[in-house]
C-alpha cells in the first residue's frame, strides 16, 4: 500500500458506465442502447472511413507526426489561430491531464463546478491539488455570487465546461466574461467546450475563443472530435492556447506520439465535412427538445440542455433506476455527486431508441423502484 501515493490511493476511479457486453448478457437484449457516454448516434463523416482506409493501405509502420502538424494547421486555419498555439490530445481529456501535470503541485487550488465532469477533479487530485467545486443554482444555472467568492480565494487553475456536463446548461456571454474577469491573472483558465457544436445554434451561447482571444492572461480552450464529429473511438481532441509558451510547456509533459496517425487523418477529414457536422447538430437539437418535452410531460424534472444529453431527476435512487434500465438493455449513467442521488444522465440517440428509453424509464419509475 505504501507503494501507491496517498493522493492516488484516495481517488475515486473514473466511471465509464456499464459495460455493453455485460448489459447484453444481463438483459438478453438483441441490441444494447448505450446512452452513457454522450457519443454521436449519427456516426462520423464518410470521409473519415476513406481517410483511414488510405492510411492503412499506405502504411502504419511509421510513428505518427509527433506534433500533428497537418491537423494543427487545419484547425488553425478553421479558427484563424496560428498552428503553434494548437495542442493535440488523445481525446481532450488527455489535455486536461497535461494541463494539470504542467501547472499543478501539492496544495494548489483548483476551482470548478458541481455537478461537473469527474476528470476536472480527478486529474488535479492526482497532482495533490485541492479542488473547490462551486455548486450550480437550484435551476442548474451559473451561480455568479458563489463563483465570485471561489475565484477570490486565488485558484491556480480554473476548469469551466461550457456547455456544462452533466447538466447541459450553458453560460451566456456575460457570465463567461465574469469568470474571465474574476480569475486571477496568475491562474490558468481552462474552458472546456467539448459540446460546443451542439450549443452554437443557441444565440445565448458565447464562442469561448472570441471571448478569450484578446485577453492578456493565460487561457486554453479545449475542443474534441469525440462528440459532434462522431470520432470518440479514435481519441482526438485539441486545445487552443493563449500563447505558444503554454503549448511548449504541455509538449514537455506530453507523450511524444500521443495522437495516433489514423486519428490525425480522420480528424482532418472530419473537419472538412461541414455538411455532416451541420446535420448531426440539427438532428441532435430536434431530438433534445422532443425528448426533454416528453420526459417533462411524464413528470420528470429535466435540466435545460444545449448539449447532446439530458440530466434527469428520476425521483428515485438513480443507482436502482439505472440497474433496472440495464436489465432492459439500456445503459445510462447514475450521477454520483452529493445531492444528485436521484439523477441520471442520458445521452441522445436515434428517435426510435430515445422513445424506448423514455418508455422504459417511465415504467420503471412508475413501479416505484
Ligand atoms: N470534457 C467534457 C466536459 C466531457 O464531457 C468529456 C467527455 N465525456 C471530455 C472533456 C473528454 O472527451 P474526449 O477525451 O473524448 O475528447
Amino acid at each position: 500500500t505504501s507503494l501507491v501515493r496517498r493522493e492516488v490511493a484516495g481517488l475515486p476511479a473514473y466511471d465509464p458506465g456499464a459495460d455493453p457486453g455485460e448489459v447484453a448478457a444481463l438483459s438478453g437484449a438483441a441490441r444494447v442502447i448505450k446512452l452513457s457516454n454522450n457519443e454521436s448516434p449519427f456516426g462520423a463523416s464518410p470521409a473519415v472511413a476513406e481517410a483511414v482506409r488510405l492510411r492503412l493501405a499506405e502504411s502504419v509502420s511509421r510513428y505518427p507526426d509527433p506534433t500533428g502538424k497537418r491537423l494543427a494547421e487545419a484547425i488553425g486555419r478553421s479558427l484563424t489561430v496560428p498552428a503553434g498555439r494548437v495542442v493535440l490530445g488523445n481525446g481532450s481529456e488527455n489535455i486536461l491531464e497535461l494541463v494539470c501535470q504542467a501547472v499543478l503541485g501539492p496544495g494548489d487550488l483548483v476551482t470548478t463546478q458541481a455537478p461537473g465532469f469527474s476528470l476536472h477533479e480527478i486529474f488535479p487530485r492526482v497532482m495533490g491539488a485541492r479542488v473547490e467545486k462551486v455548486p450550480v443554482t437550484a435551476g442548474f444555472g451559473f451561480d455568479a455570487a458563489a463563483w465570485g467568492a471561489a475565484l477570490a480565494a486565488g485558484p491556480k487553475l480554473v476548469f469551466l465546461a461550457n456547455p456544462c456536463n452533466p447538466t447541459g446548461a450553458i453560460l451566456g456571454v456575460g457570465e463567461l466574461e465574469r469568470v474571465v474577469a474574476g480569475t486571477p491573472k496568475s491562474a490558468l483558465l481552462v474552458l472546456d467546450e467539448a459540446y460546443r457544436e451542439f450549443a452554437r445554434p443557441d444565440p445565448e451561447y458565447p464562442d469561448g475563443l472570441a471571448v478569450l482571444r484578446g485577453q492578456d492572461r493565460p487561457w486554453i480552450v479545449l475542443r474534441t472530435f469525440s462528440k459532434a464529429y462522431g470520432l470518440a473511438g479514435l481519441r482526438v481532441g485539441f486545445g487552443v492556447a493563449s500563447d505558444t509558451a503554454l503549448v511548449e510547456a504541455l509538449d514537455r509533459v506530453r507523450t511524444p506520439y500521443n495522437v495516433n496517425q489514423l486519428a490525425q487523418d480522420a480528424a482532418i477529414a472530419a473537419l472538412g465535412d461541414h455538411a455532416h457536422l451541420a446535420e448531426t447538430v440539427r438532428r441532435t437539437g430536434l431530438e433534445i427538445a422532443r425528448v426533454a418535452d416528453r420526459l417533462r410531460d411524464k413528470g420528470f424534472r429535466v435540466a435545460p440542455s444545449s448539449a447532446n444529453f439530458l440530466f434527469i431527476d428520476t425521483g428515485h435512487r438513480a443507482d436502482r433506476v439505472t440497474r433496472e434500465l440495464h436489465r432492459t438493455g439500456i445503459i445510462v449513467k447514475a450521477w454520483r455527486e452529493p445531492g444528485y442521488e436521484n439523477f441520471i444522465r442520458a445521452s441522445l440517440s436515434t428517435p426510435e431508441d430515445n422513445d424506448v428509453f423514455v418508455r422504459r424509464l417511465t415504467e420503471i419509475c412508475a413501479k416505484g423502484k
